[in-house]
């Protein structure tokens, strides 16, 4: 078992980092060091990037099934609290828990799955009764009516009621079929009301485009006409993106295209185009804020050893276990303390030693050696 152990936060170092020699693999050695524990009180957490840490595709790797199975006790009930921390999305919350728990065979709360777009919830009270438009992959609309907003409409809906809005709408096959289907799901909205005429709010791009000429096409028509395409030319709406990734891992095997990619490509397109510079906020890892969120929702988690160390700083280490140095590891070390990066070699990443830009805490293989590190660690750090 290969560990490389590289200091950076030498500050963050400092405060608990009991050094530890490469861990023995004996479960029942485990079991009862945790069980042990469980008198103490547990002041770490730990947060999942799930693409090239937990899955690739569907299929679980680097030992995540197992690795996930020692978070929790014999009972079945969460014993170290931990959360999904992905860039990823385009399904409710609650849908994706229920996929994870089936893939790693562990029972995963919707509160565990903190998702690019979950920060969009926040923006529900400014754009709840508002005609917005939600981009991507899977189901946005119904991420975003999940989140309370209640006039979505998905892009590719949107566009099925502008004739000729994409010149390039015959020669995709897939669209009509997809446009119907969507526009049947939300005969509710068609009803009320008629959204050629009704101005878009907002635009969300919640997961990856699916067809970047269409949607950069109906985007730039949105955002440059104050919402109402085919008009004249107004303010911007605003515009969120889920993340900013530039790339990200897949199935084939080199790094896909991303969020930020699409975003390079909308705005270079409109900036050349209109008079004025596209406006834009982008949530996601290595926003900070994410990491605070993700400590807040560590918190709230019902696990079965008691983790409030105190009020002001309840954990003493939260480890963020990622592939993607630029996201995750840069995303803790930007967060700070009490953040441990570590890094695995099983997705974007595949050096052999450390990052050079964003050098991670520590360097592995796979999320198993990640755990199990940790809890050997916790396991024997003592408790002050
Ligand atoms: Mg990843």
């Amino acid at each position: 078992m290969r560990f490389l152990q590289i200091l950076r936060k030498a500050a963050a170092s400092t405060q608990n980092r009991l050094r530890v020699s490469p861990i023995s693999g004996n479960r029942s050695f485990f079991s009862h060091q945790i069980h042990s524990q469980s008198l103490h009180s547990a002041s770490f957490g730990i947060a999942f990037d799930i693409d090239g840490v937990i899955l690739r595709g569907d299929t679980p790797i680097g030992g995540s099934p197992q690795a996930l199975k020692r978070l929790y006790d014999d009972s079945g009930a969460l014993r170290f609290p931990y959360v999904f921390l992905t860039n990823g999305g385009g399904v409710p919350e609650s849908k994706r828990a229920t996929e994870l728990s089936k893939l790693l065979g562990v029972p995963i709360l919707a509160s565990q799955v903190i998702q690019g777009h979950s920060p969009f919830r926040q923006l529900m009270n400014r754009f709840e009764n508002e005609l917005i438009i939600a981009v991507g992959k899977g189901e946005p609309a119904r991420v975003m009516s999940e989140y309370g907003f209640k006039n979505v409409l998905s892009i590719d809906e949107y566009a099925s009621y502008f004739k000729h809005i994409d010149p390039l709408e015959q020669y995709k096959n897939w669209t009509n079929e997809q446009a119907g289907y969507q526009r049947s799901s939300s005969r509710e909205v068609e009803r009320k009301n008629d959204p050629c005429s009704q101005r878009v709010e907002a635009v969300f791009v919640v997961s990856d485009s699916v067809d970047w000429s269409r949607d950069i096409q109906v985007l730039c028509d949105i955002l440059s006409t104050g919402g109402l395409p085919g008009r004249e030319i107004s303010s911007q709406p605003p515009l969120y993106f889920a993340n900013d990734d530039l790339s990200y891992q897949g199935l084939f095997p080199t790094e896909r295209l991303g969020m930020g990619a699409f975003r390079i490509a909308l705005e270079s397109i409109y900036n050349r185009v209109y008079p004025n510079s596209l406006e834009y906020t982008s949530y996601g890892k290595p926003n900070p804020s994410v990491f605070k969120n993700a400590e807040n929702v560590l918190m709230q988690l019902p696990s079965t050893i008691n983790h409030r160390v105190n009020e002001q700083y309840p954990f003493k280490t939260l480890y963020m276990i990622g592939d993607n140095p630029s996201v995750d590891i840069n995303g803790a070390w930007k967060a700070g303390q009490p953040w441990f990066s570590i890094l695995t070699r099983s997705g974007v990443f595949k050096g052999k030693d450390n990052h050079p830009i964003y050098p991670a805490d520590m360097v592995v293989d796979t999320v198993e050696e990640a755990v199990d590190y940790i809890l050997s660690r916790e396991t024997f750090q003592p408790h002050y």
